[in-house]
This record gives C-alpha cells, structure tokens and sequence, in this order.
C-alpha cells in the first residue's frame, strides 16, 4: 500500500516509527521535519525518509498520517502550527506519555475529527535517532486515544496501521489512558527515583550500600536512568492523576512501616505473598504488559578474552547478543556472566552451543 506520511520530530520514538514503516512499507513516501539537521540527513541518506524539511509548511498537506514526535509541550505548538496544513482525510496523531492537553488543544483547534491520540508503550532510557529502531514497537502495546468526533473508519484505519507495524493496537479514552499510566508508568518512575535517592542520601561514608546494590535493588531502579526532562514534564502534564495514585502509595508505606513497627507477622505475610501472587499473574507473554526476556548465565574463568571468545562463538553462529556483562553481585550462586538475546530461539540455539564447548550454562 502506497501511504505517505509524516514526522514532525525524529528522535527514539519517531525515527523508530519511520523505520518500522519504511519496513512493512517500502513504497510509503515520508516526510520529516526535525529541529536539528544531522538527524534528517542519516533518515535520509538510510533511505528511511524520502524528504525532509527544516520547516513545518504546506509539504504536509500531502500526507495520509502525520505524528508528532517532539516533546508533549512542542507537538502542542507543532499542532496549532499544521492546523493549516492538514488535508481533509488526514489522521493526525502524536505519540506523547501523557494525552490530556494534547485533547483539549485538539478540541479548542477544531481538530477533534482527524486527531487520534497515540503512545507506544515501548522506549529505552536512549534518545535520539541514532537509537531507533523498528523493532522498539514490535509486541509492544500502542495505546489509541480517538478524539470525539474521529469516525470508525478512520479509527479502523489506524488501528490497522499500527497493528501492521507488529505492535498491539488498544483504544482507550484520553482520560483512561492518563489514569492508567500514572499508576503503572508515571509513578513507578518516581519511586525508583526516589529510591535512589534514598541510598545516596543513606549511604555510608564509604558507599558501601552503593558499592553491593544487588540485582534486586538494581532490577527496580533500572528506569531511573530515564531522561529527567522528558519525567519532569510528564509530571507537570498529568498532576491530578499522578498525585491521585501517589496518595494510595503513601497510605500503603504508612501501613507497612505500622505492620513493621508492630511486629505484625500475618500482615507482613500478607504483603509480601499478595503481591506475589498478583505479580506472578501478570502475563510476561510476547502479548503481555511485561517484556519476556530471554537470558542465559554462563561459569567463565576470570582472565582477559573471556568474554569475546563467547561472544565471537556466537557471532559465528549469527547469534544476536542484546546484552552481555559480568554480574558482580550475584543473587544466586552458579553463574558469572549474564548474556541476553533478542529471541528465544537465539537464546535456545546459544545454550547448546555452549555446553557443546563444555561450559557450565544455566538458565532461570
Ligand atoms: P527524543 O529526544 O529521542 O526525540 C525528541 C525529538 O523532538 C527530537 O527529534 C528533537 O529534535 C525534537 N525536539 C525536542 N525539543 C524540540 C523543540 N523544542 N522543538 C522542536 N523539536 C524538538 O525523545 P523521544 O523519546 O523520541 O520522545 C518523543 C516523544 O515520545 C515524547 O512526546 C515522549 O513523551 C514520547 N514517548 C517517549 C517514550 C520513551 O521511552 N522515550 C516512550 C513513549 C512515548
């Protein structure tokens, strides 16, 4: 199918979409307006776009889809901006963490029949272009906010697109979406700030709580390695919601720190083994909210070159390493090099290969 489309920002997010469209649509024609050149010029010279632009004008009006990519602030001005641009039939969408005023400035533009919210639920702790990719959306849920008057074709449409694109299209309301994220995103994030934190600021003279942060403690803080413009903004575009589920978690602190102070063994249970119980329900499918990963650990002696030689064996292969690195605080005994793949079948093709060549693998 013939599509063209267009991007006004080409960073993580954007770059990723137009890879991944260019894939699954090699005869899309696309446009790309990015504040800074270097960015539009790789796109270009990678045949990821066909024209890119250092203004947003009437180049546009040629376009089937457009989304917006810059921060949630600027696709606001980039919106009242394209508003004299946009062709009847086109779909206007955004790909922003938080969707509330992006609504209302839709609505007050009188653009609530084109405009169909959207947000991957896909990212990285990277920016730029230079880390997209077209696999950053594949598996991951698209969540699609359709303004009031969009029609169902047009959301049909859309839902198609993204489905295509290998990600799994769900529609919510502006509103649902902002609610949902502040608990499950938008706050997770400022917990793992926090905790953070809370070891800097408790730490011993010699940084000895730093120095043995185990896997644990770094599993949940992973994402406070996160952009603190993009967290800060999203904190000042959705307050009601975030400060509304902070006021339950706070209660619950206050409760464990009561169960803890009381000494009250059955409700401590029940803490810990409620939550489990929840957590392990989660589904960590393909299809899931949480990402299944695929990961090995392997006994290597410690001496310069071991880990190439493992990982030259794999390339050998055509094995696909994610993620390689020596775990120095170890949760559980066997095990000192943590290798993580794309795929299963990688993962799977690299355990046989390496226990043919007599190393001690073990997977979790
Ligand atoms: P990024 O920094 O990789 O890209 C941002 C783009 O916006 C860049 O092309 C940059 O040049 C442009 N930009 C920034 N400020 C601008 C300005 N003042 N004027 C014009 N252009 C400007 O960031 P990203 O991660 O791709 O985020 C883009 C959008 O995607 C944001 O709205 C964010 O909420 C959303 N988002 C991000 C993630 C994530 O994990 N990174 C996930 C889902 C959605």
């Amino acid at each position: 199918m013939k599509i063209t489309v267009g991007f006004i920002g080409l960073g993580l997010i954007g770059g990723s979409l137009a890879k991944a469209i260019r894939q699954f649509y090699p005869d899309s024609h696309i446009l790309a307006y990015n504040r800074s050149l270097p960015a539009l010029k790789a796109a270009k010279s990678e045949g990821v776009v066909d024209e890119i632009y250092s203004e947003v004008d009437y180049h546009f009006r040629a376009c089937d889809y457009i989304f917006l990519c810059t921060p949630v602030s600027n696709n606001i001005q980039f919106m009242r901006l394209l508003k004299n641009y946009l062709s009847p039939d086109c779909i206007l969408s955004d790909v922003g963490s938080v969707k509330g005023m992006i609504h209302q400035q839709a609505a007050e533009l009188g653009l609530s029949h084109c405009f169909i919210g959207g947000h991957p639920m896909a990212g990285s702790e990277k920016t730029g272009y230079e880390n997209s990719k077209a696999r950053l959306l594949e598996n991951a849920y698209y969540i699609l906010t359709p303004a009031e008057n969009v029609n169902i074709q047009k959301i049909s449409d859309y839902t198609e697109l993204i489905s295509s694109l290998g990600a799994i299209p769900l529609v919510l309301t502006h509103q649902e979406h902002d609610y949902i994220t502040a608990g499950i995103s938008h706050l997770p994030h400022i917990v793992a700030a926090s905790l953070v934190n809370l070891v800097r600021e408790l730490d011993t003279e010699d940084e000895h709580m730093k120095l043995i942060a185990a896997g644990g403690f770094k599993d949940i803080t992973r994402i406070a390695s996160s952009s603190p413009d993009m967290w800060q903004q999203i904190c000042l575009e959705n307050p009601e919601n975030i400060s509304r589920v902070l006021d339950v978690f706070i209660r619950m602190l206050v409760q464990a720190r009561c169960q803890v102070d009381q000494k009250d063994a059955q409700e401590l249970y029940n803490l810990f083994s409620q939550a489990r119980d929840y957590r392990d329900s989660i589904e960590i499918l393909p299809e899931g909210p949480l990402k299944k990963s695929y990961i090995l650990y392997c006994d290597i002696a410690d001496e310069p070159g071991g880990i190439a030689s493992i990982a030259t064996l794999l390339a050998m292969e055509q094995i696909n390493i994610k993620n390689i690195g020596i775990i120095h605080n170890r949760e559980f005994e066997e095990g000192v090099l943590r290798i993580e793949f794309y795929e299963n079948p990688d993962c799977e093709k690299a355990l046989g290969i390496l226990k043919k060549r007599n190393y001690i693998t073990y997977t979790r």
